[in-house]
């Protein structure tokens, strides 16, 4: 997906830290469950190679929310064309009013901006200390997105996406689907802690997915200003690098990957195929209602 080189992508929408360490507890493996269930990731965490061991020690009074730079040099759609740093920053404001013009009309309730923060290595969250192990993540206490961009690369080296930027806008479109379903009180009715391919987890990861869709259909309608859309229209074979995308965190493909052996018990955020199912509706629908993984049968999932 590119964005309009004209589109004014400026201001203080993301904050970037740089390894903020002070005060990180390490190895509070006895807070991990809790954190498990605070946090809301992009990608499974119960599989070999990418634990949730990088996340500790749960402590909301080292999160500080004005911490961090503004990204002062993204300013044009120019600069995210070619800066994946900008890039998130233009994503996030055609998220922003995406979401401010769809929850009022969909929902009836009106869209709460969330934060948007860019680390390197470690980052201290409401949720506790995490490191770019744990993958891009939302903090539901300080409703909070966070992402190391060198996860995008990994998406391609590690996980085997296709790469390229709308799979990229696709994992932050996700993340922010967790902040929608945190607004709307779907976060807080799900049980959690269960697994496997017809679990409430599996249905949020899968509805994020399908939010992220959403967006992606309505994304070249938001606008900047001055009138400018913040995105072309997309292509077919940027809708694949985002079905791809999706297809690289199925917990299936990761358990392949990583573990030799596919465990659908163990499943917290549903096989490629389903995550690409649900992307596609959401995209295809561009509606909440369509989007209610809650509301489906098991093998409608
Ligand atoms: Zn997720």
């Amino acid at each position: 997906m590119t964005f309009n080189k004209d589109a004014d992508i400026s201001g203080n929408r993301v904050r970037r830290s740089r390894g903020k360490t002070t005060g990180v507890a390490v190895g509070g493996v006895g807070g991990l469950g809790l954190l498990i269930l605070l946090v809301v990731q992009l990608l499974g965490g119960n599989t070999q190679g990418i634990d949730l061991s990088g996340l500790t020690g749960a402590n909301q009074a080292e999160y500080v929310p004005e911490g961090g730079e503004a990204l002062s040099e993204c300013l044009t759609g120019d600069d995210a064309n070619q800066n994946v740093e900008c890039r998130m920053q233009a994503t996030a404001l055609s998220l922003d009013q995406y979401w401010e013009s769809t929850l009022p009309t969909q929902a009836g309730i009106q869209y709460e901006l969330p934060g948007f923060e860019l680390f390197t290595g470690q980052v201290s969250t409401g949720c506790g200390a995490a490191t770019s192990a744990v993958g891009p993540f939302y903090c539901p206490p300080d409703q909070t997105v966070y992402i190391d961009t060198t996860f995008f690369e990994e998406l391609s080296s590690k996980f085997g996406a296709e790469g390229g930027p709308l799979g990229e806008l696709y994992v932050v479109a996700h993340e922010f689907g967790h902040h929608i379903q945190n607004q709307l009180g779907t976060m807080d009715s799900a049980d959690r802690q269960g697994t496997g391919p017809t679990s409430d987890a599996v249905r949020l990861e899968l509805q994020a997915d399908c939010y992220a869709g959403m967006w992606v259909r309505g994304a070249v309608e938001t606008t900047d200003a001055n009138g400018n859309s913040y995105l072309m229209p997309p292509t077919q074979t940027e809708v694949e690098q985002a079905l791809s995308a999706a297809a690289a965190v199925g917990d299936d493909h990761i358990q392949e990957t990583f573990a030799g052996q596919v465990t659908p018990h163990t499943w917290t955020h549903g096989s490629s195929a389903q995550r690409q199912n649900w992307f596609i509706t959401g995209y295809n629908e561009g509606s909440l209602t369509a989007c209610d993984t809650f509301a489906v049968s098991g093998d409608q999932l």
